[in-house]
C-alpha cells in the first residue's frame, strides 16, 4: 500500500493585515500522493499560494496537522527541514524569478540542484523544456516565457518525491506549457507528488485530482482520471462516488479481497 506523502489535517494559516489576523487557510484537510498530478485551484486571494508554501514545508501552519511520510512536521528539526526541502521538494515559485539563481547560467541552474539532492545532471533538462541552446544563458536575459520552463526543469530534477508549482504554465503559450506538462507527468510518472496551483485550464485539464479552495477552505476533490477517492468512515462504511451508484441498483454489493486491493462488483 501507498503511504500519502503528506497529509494535512484542519490546516489554518493567519496573516497579520492592516484590518486584524487575515484567515488565509481556514481549516483544509488534504492529501497529497505519489504517484499524480494535482491541481489546486480557486479564484485569486482563495488561499492557493498559501496552501503550496505549507505543502513544500516552507511556512509552518499556524494550526492543524501536517505530516510528512506519517511524520509530524511540528516535530522535525530546522536541520531536517532543509534537508527535506533540498533533497525531496521542487520549488516553482509564482514569479520563476524567485526561484532561479540569478548569478547561475542555465546549465548551472541544473548542476546546483542536482548537486543539491546529490545527484549527477543527465545532460537531457534543458532538451525537455527545449532550453538546450539558451545552456549559457543567465535567467535575467532570459523571457518570462523561459525563466518559467527553467524554473520547472530545474526543480524536476531528480524528479524529487515531491514537486509543487505556482502557475508553472502561467506565462506560457501552448507550445511551451504542453512541454512544461509534459515534464511533470514524466515526474509524476516516476513516482513524484506534483501539486500546482492553477487557473489555466491546461494545466487543470493535465492533473489527476483537481482540488477546489474558496475563501481558504478546500470545497469539492475531483478526479479526471478513471480513479476516483471515497472515504471509509470509523464503522468501515464506504461512500461511493455518485456517478458509481447505478452499477449497484439494489444497493448490494459483491466485495472480493484481491491482491492487496479490493474490487466492488454487482452480485450476478
Ligand atoms: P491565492 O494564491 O489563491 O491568490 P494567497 O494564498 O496568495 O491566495 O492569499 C490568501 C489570502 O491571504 C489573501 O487574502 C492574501 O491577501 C493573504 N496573504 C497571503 N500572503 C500574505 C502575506 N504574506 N501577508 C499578508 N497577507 C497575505
Amino acid at each position: 500500500m501507498t503511504t500519502d506523502l503528506l497529509s494535512g489535517r484542519e490546516l489554518l494559516q493567519l496573516y497579520a493585515a492592516p484590518t486584524g489576523p487575515t484567515q488565509a487557510l481556514r481549516g483544509v484537510d488534504v492529501v497529497v500522493r505519489g504517484d499524480r498530478i494535482t491541481a489546486i485551484t480557486g479564484p485569486s486571494g482563495s488561499g492557493k499560494s498559501t496552501l503550496l508554501a505549507v505543502l513544500a514545508l516552507r511556512e509552518r501552519p499556524a494550526s492543524g496537522e501536517l505530516r510528512h511520510r506519517d511524520r509530524l512536521v511540528s516535530g522535525l528539526s530546522r536541520r531536517e527541514l532543509q534537508r527535506l526541502r533540498r533533497r525531496e521538494i521542487g520549488w516553482v515559485a509564482q514569479r520563476p524569478a524567485h526561484s532561479l539563481f540569478p548569478q547561475l547560467t542555465a546549465r548551472g541552474q541544473i548542476a546546483q540542484v542536482a548537486g543539491l539532492r546529490g545527484l549527477s545532471p543527465t545532460g537531457t533538462e534543458l532538451a525537455a523544456v527545449e532550453l538546450t541552446d539558451l545552456g549559457d544563458a543567465y535567467p535575467g536575459t532570459m523571457s518570462g516565457g523561459e525563466q518559467q520552463r527553467l524554473a520547472v526543469a530545474a526543480a524536476a530534477v531528480g524528479p524529487p518525491a515531491l514537486l509543487i508549482a505556482d502557475e508553472p504554465t502561467a506565462e506560457l503559450d501552448d507550445e511551451s506549457a504542453a512541454l512544461v506538462l509534459r515534464l511533470l507527468r514524466s515526474c509524476a510518472d516516476q513516482g513524484s507528488a506534483v501539486v500546482l496551483a492553477t487557473h489555466d485550464a491546461r494545466a487543470i485539464e493535465a492533473a489527476d485530482t483537481v482540488l477546489r479552495l474558496r475563501h481558504g477552505v478546500l470545497s469539492t476533490e475531483h478526479e479526471t482520471g478513471r480513479e476516483r477517492t471515497a472515504t471509509i468512515d470509523g464503522q468501515g462504511r464506504l461512500q461511493l462516488p455518485e456517478e458509481m451508484l447505478p452499477l449497484f441498483p439494489d444497493g448490494r454489493v459483491v466485495v472480493t479481497l484481491a491482491d492487496g486491493h479490493v474490487e466492488l462488483h454487482p452480485p450476478s
